[in-house]
């Protein structure tokens, strides 16, 4: 029996790699540093498995940026925009300029497009490929890794994007081919690379298609057969571990049963049902191993040891102890570091604490459950299981976990409870009379510029620097100044900015019961960027108003109206490490109940539009469209539950950040928001088609313009998107607005741009 690992996190727990990334960008740090930066981080992962007793310990799973991006380089997938940069620069800065684009003096490119990878909150960058395309070996990364692991006397087991999965997550960029038929020629490249780390030394690769949770074609299936039979016959000697996750295998099971692979991994946290399929079925090889990935790689709760063991007992009752290796679910990539850095009984309590595990503690559990199902007499390890036997049930009966009113409020509810109270026509004509806006009403998304002054003052609370009443007393300052500075430039809806929030589901988290914050939970998101998601651990309910004398503080200043702000159920749940003992529905709805009451309050002090932001409903969407509908109806009824408790003159307005949405249209319709703003700028409109096409009734605001970077919009371009908004929509429903909040923007660029907002609208109106 073997322990394996699947990957480790590399961000560090310090976020050391993000901090020299960013320096090495701005030129504040060396190459050298950098690259050691990233040794020190390998060094200390590798270390750390090996002496916590891990038998495969993974590497190339280790990236300055990310992974898929790393393929392209290893592969020689490099688009032709960069190849200037190829032939004058280091390897580094042309992967860098992939990465981010690159503009200075002797060069002006873009970005690589970059897109979630599967259902999690990390981004890759997508490989582009020509017709007929060729590879090369460019770079020899895995190679490299595996040697420097090795020149420690640490042998690793090196972790390779599989060729299929590399060929499906890209795109083609020309007409006229499919890009699983590069197959052909990536082929031959891959192989010499298998080579290559066989030469060197490895005995165990780890091979991910996590395609093979998705609904591929036969045709995909069949290069799946083909890439697995040709490496079996190619390198009899060399052990290969097939691995995919986040989901089943579905019907891609019979093709990986009978591929001539040393290991199959199986994700049993997410599909825990597939295992009695495994063990049943007739085309089962049963000289294969299986890696059974009990241990969540996605998630931050402590492994249930109990049931975890009863589970390697099955098993191994059936194909005995020596086929099987206990594993992650999937790469920790996607778990924070250490739990142990977690000193704040305040934020984080004790009594949350002990039900956690982090990156390191899962290690340690992988090691520990293997001691115990080959029945080790030692103490330690007996100490460990009764531990943690002791958390899984005192977490049964937690009065910190379970109230029973917001149980009993969940079960209450009635298909009433997610309805307005008329239909959205009716609302129309009673909002249109009583917020009396001019056609092309103009408003922003909700954020305005979060200056590095704003954010001094919220670490100086948190560090006891600075009082309540004086925090409190900037924020109101920075309020009134955000509001007349929206009066002032003519905007119709204003908002109050959001200055008083680190991050828009973060700050809800802080708020509500049900919720701890960790300090250094820390998830690379993408590149050097990583979020902190809040801790779901318990009932959810709201103890006081969160947002209310915000909202109608800055409602005070202004006779015009006031937008109240509000992060929506689902993205709530879908930002958070989320509780895994009850179903994600009923945790969606106990936050669209705190949510409502959230939504009534402020209606109740005289908001007269609420803003309930849902970015994240799309890429909640599960892996296969079998369980999409299931997934859709709950998540569009915790939207409503939250919205619809307001009489008919409340407008209810909703953001989501992009506008993809051809195949979930009629759910967008069924959210019955008053108004969407939605991204459309740099599609120029384009993206509006399928609201057009499906005539989609209620009012949208497509966004005029691109709030990821510093650039001022002329009028005239943001009016020519206008132009050809109101052909395409009644002009009744048509708002002006940019894409997205403007936190990350600086103020001077924002006036500019909001200048040039407004004005556009002003120029439409009068051509009425
Ligand atoms: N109201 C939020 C803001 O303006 C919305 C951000 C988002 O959708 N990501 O920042
Ligand atoms: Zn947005």
């Amino acid at each position: 029996m073997k322990t394996n690992v699947l990957g480790y996190p590399r961000i560090g727990a310090n976020r050391e790699l993000k901090k020299v990334c960013e320096k090495y960008w701005k030129g504040t740090a060396t190459k050298t540093e950098l690259v050691d930066m990233g040794k020190q981080l390998k060094l200390s992962n590798w270390t750390l498995m090996q002496e916590a007793g891990v038998d495969l310990i993974p590497s190339n799973d280790f990236s300055f940026y990310d992974q898929v991006l790393d393929a392209s380089l290893t592969y020689g997938c490099i688009p032709k925009r960069y190849q200037e940069i190829k032939e004058k620069e280091s390897k580094l800065d042309l992967y860098f300029a992939m990465a981010r684009g690159l503009q200075n003096k002797d060069h002006d490119v873009t970005a690589m497009e970059m897109t979630k990878w599967f259902d999690t909150n990390y981004h890759y960058l997508v490989p582009e490929f020509k017709a007929n395309q060729d590879f090369q070996l460019f770079s020899l990364k895995p190679v490299e890794e595996f040697k420097e692991a090795l020149a420690h006397n640490i042998t690793t087991k090196p972790v390779l994007l599989g060729p299929v999965t590399y060929l499906l997550l890209g795109k083609e960029k020309e007409a006229g081919f499919n890009r699983i038929d590069l197959l052909h020629n990536l082929l031959p490249v891959f192989y010499n690379l298998v080579e290559q780390l066989v030469n060197a030394g490895a005995k165990y690769i780890q091979i991910d298609e996590p395609c093979l949770a998705l609904d591929i074609t036969d045709k995909d299936r069949q290069a799946i057969r083909k890439v697995y039979t040709e490496l079996a016959h190619k390198f009899p000697e060399l052990h290969v571990i097939l691995t995919s996750y986040f989901d089943c295998y579905g019907d891609n099971l019979e093709t990986v049963l009978q591929l001539p692979v040393h290991a199959l991994h199986l994700d049993l946290v997410r599909c825990s049902l597939q295992l009695d399929d495994i063990l049943n079925a007739d085309y089962f090889n049963n000289n294969t191993i299986l890696s059974l990935g009990l241990v969540d790689g996605r998630n931050i709760w402590k492994n249930n040891f109990e049931e975890t063991l009863a589970t390697i007992q099955k098993v191994e009752a059936q194909i005995g102890l020596d086929k099987i290796w206990i594993s992650s679910s999937c790469s920790l990539l996607h778990s924070p570091y250490d739990l142990d850095l977690e000193k704040n009984e305040e934020t984080l309590p004790f009594a949350v604490k002990q039900w956690l595990s982090f990156a390191k503690q899962k290690v340690d559990e992988l090691v520990t459950l293997k001691e115990l199902a080959i029945g080790s007499s030692s103490k330690d390890v007996a100490k460990k299981q009764e531990e943690n036997k002791r958390a899984h049930q005192n977490k049964k009966e937690s009065s910190v976990i379970h109230n029973a009113a917001v149980k009993a409020r969940v079960g209450l509810l009635t298909t009433d409870d997610s309805e307005r109270n008329s239909e959205f026509s009716s609302r129309q004509k009673i909002q249109k009379d009583q917020l009396k806006l001019p056609i092309y009403p103009t408003t922003t998304i909700g954020s305005f510029p979060q200056t590095k002054e704003v954010r001094s003052w919220r670490s100086k609370f948190k560090k006891n620097e600075l009082s309540l009443e004086a925090y409190n007393e900037l924020i109101k300052k920075e309020i009134e100044e955000t509001i007349h500075f929206q009066e002032k430039i003519g905007l119709d809806v204003l908002v109050h900015g959001e200055c008083e929030r680190n991050d828009m589901v973060e700050y809800f988290g802080e708020k509500l019961e049900g919720f701890a914050i960790s300090n250094f939970g820390w998830v690379q998101s993408y590149g050097s960027r990583a979020v902190k998601p809040p801790i779901l651990f318990g009932d959810v309910s709201r103890p006081v108003p969160m947002t209310v004398n915000w909202s109608a503080y800055a409602q005070s200043l202004s006779s015009k109206v006031v937008k109240g702000m509000l992060t929506g159920p689902v993205t709530i749940l879908q930002w958070s490490f989320v509780r895994n003992d009850q179903s994600r529905s009923e945790t969606c709805k106990q936050i669209a109940l705190a949510i409502r009451d959230e939504v009534k309050d402020l209606e109740e002090v005289g908001l007269q539009a609420i803003q309930v932001d849902e970015p994240a409903i799309r890429e909640g969407l599960p892996l296969r469209k079998e369980h999409w509908e299931a997934y859709l109806s709950w998540a569009v009824e915790s939207f409503k539950i939250a919205t619809s408790g307001v009489a008919d003159k409340t407008q209810i307005h909703t953001h989501m950040c992009y506008c993809e949405f051809n195949d979930i249209i009629q759910h967008i319709a069924n959210l019955d928001a008053d108004v969407i703003t939605i991204e459309t700028s740099r599609s120029k409109m384009d993206l509006l088609n399928v609201f057009v096409d499906f005539k989609y009734p209620n009012e949208i605001g497509p966004g005029v313009y691109d709030i990821h970077s510093p650039r001022v919009p002329e009028v005239s371009e943001i009016e020519e998107l206008l132009q050809k908004a109101s052909k395409l929509l009644p002009v009744d429903n048509i708002w002006v607005n940019p894409d997205c909040g403007l936190k990350t923007r600086d103020w001077p660029e924002t006036k500019l741009a909001l200048e040039n907002l407004v004005q556009a609208a002003k120029t439409m109106r009068s051509k009425l």
